[in-house]
């Protein structure tokens, strides 16, 4: 068995700067008293990996590899935009913060309308101060570690700060990004400096980029706490980029980024089959659609019906558009709009729902039910596709479990960069449209609200009680159907954590469904349309995930097998 703590700092030690050592998407193995973790990216897995060596809690690990991410992975997640953590412990109790990102106070329905009233391109939205909303992932580190840290809060900066100051790689998955996205990577003289040569063009892979104003940003928040970011300069510095960047009053104040908190709340919990699963509840609505998924589905014997089976994903495909549905009318920030969340996971209710799914044949069409203590049926409005958000997973050696997905929205977020990180573009989560078909939409823009998210942070424990798999994903509205195929993958199929993310993906986007390309399930148009899907697309999987698994008595920790930049561990 490889001893990961060994292995990684030694080739930190080694590498005296940050490469990017081609990640593996096998299962690392680690036995419950060292702990483990899951990153989307090696060098921020390490950095959660040395916090656990030096006897950190799972928290302090998360915190850990969250900082890492922001100098890593910019494009993705980080200190300017939000997140959601769900931590179980061993004995079962679970908890979750809330580190969402809020509008500001002034903000109203019509927040991203143009004069004429009318919704402007999506893209236009992004790209403007209008989309950028109050930091929370400080906020809920400096809670979550008030409550659940070991080590003192300077200490967990330590990785990150090397990683900026001594530099790291840029790997091709970075490279890739900043060329796409160049309208918001490239927005700011700052962000220019870092990652593009004189001609413009994103600096090549494997250069070796050094973050100082990140660094030093870290600092002072590793010296000054929360405070050195909600208060004094560093907020200052935010809301005077983000105002000069809002085209119409209502932009972020400094006491909106000063009266920001994080929330501890009571986590979603239900069984499916023999395990409890506990996730996230509102402002997301991934928890709740990912229980749905699988509550629906326990009447089946998937694991009968076989991973190989079209059938089998024929069920998942019709409980998704179930959930799906009744995502669009309830799922809202519960500090604003009334959502049924226990009626939305009430058995008999999901049975009635699961009743409406036929193993012979699709759903013409799946519409919202109506669970008890629904008092709004409320239409959402239009939902983008997503580009950036990072989960990453941790087990200490209490075997505590911290699932936590961070988030800055699209790839680079607003493109506004501060101190040398992005600020998030999470406001277009939002739905831009106040009202549909003439009813206000629930997840309507509102002052000091939280936009609706897909994030799914989960964990889970087996029949025993026993903690057993923390898991979640990137890529916006399909993060609760990823998260969801992995759990089945683990719990019916018994797969491994490495197989289970590269299971075949697979979602149904109202009418059409795709089908990843690439996989088995390219040749089973004919099955699939027998089965009443009829508008089928084949195309690649826009998706991320990451899980910590127990078999046995080890953890294995996996990376999603699509993370693009792979090349075989040595
Ligand atoms: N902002 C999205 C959410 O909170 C996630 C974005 C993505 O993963 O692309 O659901």
């Amino acid at each position: 068995m490889r001893n990961i703590f060994v292995t990684s700092l030694a080739s930190l030690a080694l590498a005296g700067c940050a490469t990017y050592p081609a990640p593996a998407p096998q299962d690392t193995v680690a036995t419950v008293p060292a702990g483990a973790v899951s990153a989307a990216d090696p060098r921020a897995q390490e950095a959660g990996e040395a916090i656990l060596a030096k006897g950190g809690s799972a928290t302090d690990a998360a915190i850990a590899v969250m900082l890492a991410l922001t100098v890593v992975e910019p494009q993705s997640s980080g200190i300017g935009g939000g997140g959601f953590l769900v931590r179980g412990e061993a004995d079962g109790d679970v908890t979750t913060f809330d580190g969402r990102e809020t509008a500001p106070a002034a903000a109203t329905p019509d927040w991203f309308l143009d004069d004429e009233g009318n919704v402007p391109p999506f893209m236009q939205s992004v790209r403007s101060g209008l989309s950028v909303g109050v930091p929370g992932n400080i906020a809920l580190a400096a809670k979550a570690h008030a409550a659940h840290g070991k080590l003192a809060w300077s200490e967990l900066f330590g990785p990150a700060i090397e990683l900026a100051r001594e530099g790291f790689q840029i790997n091709p998955r970075m490279h890739d990004a900043l060329g796409r996205s160049k309208d918001r990577a490239a927005h700011t003289a700052e962000a220019r400096a870092l990652y593009y040569d004189t001609f413009g063009e994103p600096l090549p892979v494997g250069t070796l980029v050094q973050n100082e104003a990140l660094a030093r940003t870290f600092e002072s928040l590793a010296s000054g706490g929360r405070e050195a970011f909600y208060s004094g300069t560093r907020a200052l510095a935010i809301a005077t980029a983000v105002a000069a960047d809002t085209p119409k009053p209502g932009a972020m104040t400094y006491e909106d980024i000063a009266g920001y908190e994080a929330k501890e709340r009571n986590a979603v919990c239900s069984s499916y089959r023999t395990y409890r699963i506990c996730s996230m509840g509102p402002p997301t609505s991934g928890g709740v659609a990912v229980q749905q998924m699988l509550l629906q589905l326990e009447r089946f014997d998937l694991a009968s019906l076989g991973a190989d089976n079209p059938v089998t994903w024929h069920l998942f495909l019709e409980s998704q558009r179930l959930a799906y549905a009744d995502r669009e009318i309830y799922l809202a920030d519960t500090d604003f709009v009334s959502v049924p969340v226990e009626g939305l996971l009430d058995r008999t209710y999901l049975a009635g729902r699961s009743a409406l799914i036929s193993p012979q044949e699709s759903l013409a069409e799946a519409k919202a039910g109506t669970p008890p203590g629904a008092t709004t049926a409320m239409a959402d409005g239009d939902e983008p596709e997503e580009h950036g958000t990072s989960h990453f997973a941790v087990v200490d050696s209490e075997n505590t479990m911290v699932s936590y997905t961070s988030t800055i929205e699209g790839a680079f977020g607003s493109g506004l960069m501060v101190g040398g990180f992005y600020l998030n573009n999470e406001l277009t989560d939002f739905s831009r449209s106040p009202v549909v078909e003439g009813r206000e939409v629930a997840n309507r823009v509102e002052g000091g609200k939280r936009p609706r998210s897909s994030m799914s942070p989960t964990v889970i424990y087996d029949s025993q009680g026993r903690p057993f798999m923390a898991v979640g994903a990137a890529g916006g509205s399909t993060i609760p159907v990823t998260t969801a195929r992995a759990i089945i993958g683990a719990i019916d199929f018994g797969l491994s954590a490495e197989e289970a993310l590269r299971l075949p993906f697979m979602m149904a986007f109202g009418e059409r469904v795709l089908l990843e390309e690439g996989t088995w399930l390219e040749d089973q148009a004919e099955a699939f349309r027998a089965l009443g899907h009829e508008d089928l697309v084949i195309r690649q999987a826009p998706i991320k995930a990451g899980a910590l698994l127990m078999r046995g008595d080890r953890w294995q920790s996996a990376r999603d097998p699509r993370l693009e930049g792979f090349v075989d561990m040595p």
